[in-house]
């Protein structure tokens, strides 16, 4: 009878045995490198608003006109030659 526990025990030894190495290798192994945070987060994108229709755009993508010293942003040559949505 102890011949039969003994032998389950070796059986489950050894079906435990390479997972229990593979954990216990887990921390000696190299660290994935974190991520730079230059990666991660997009370039800081300054958002303008529309004079005419009032969207929300990228200032890369803004069409700027300079009226009596002050700059108005389109999002779109149709809107800049519209001009600014009147209030
Ligand atoms: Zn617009």
């Amino acid at each position: 009878m102890l011949k039969y526990l003994l032998l389950a025990l070796a059986l489950i030894w050894l079906f435990y045995s390479p997972a229990l190495r593979r954990q216990l290798h887990k921390p000696s192994a190299p660290p994935s490198p974190p991520p730079t945070p230059e990666a991660k987060t997009p370039p800081v994108q300054v958002m303008l608003t529309c004079a005419h229709c009032g969207i929300h755009f990228p200032q890369s993508e803004a069409l700027t006109l300079t009226h009596n010293g002050q700059s108005q942003h389109y999002c779109c040559k149709a809107h800049l030659q519209t001009g600014p949505r009147s209030r």
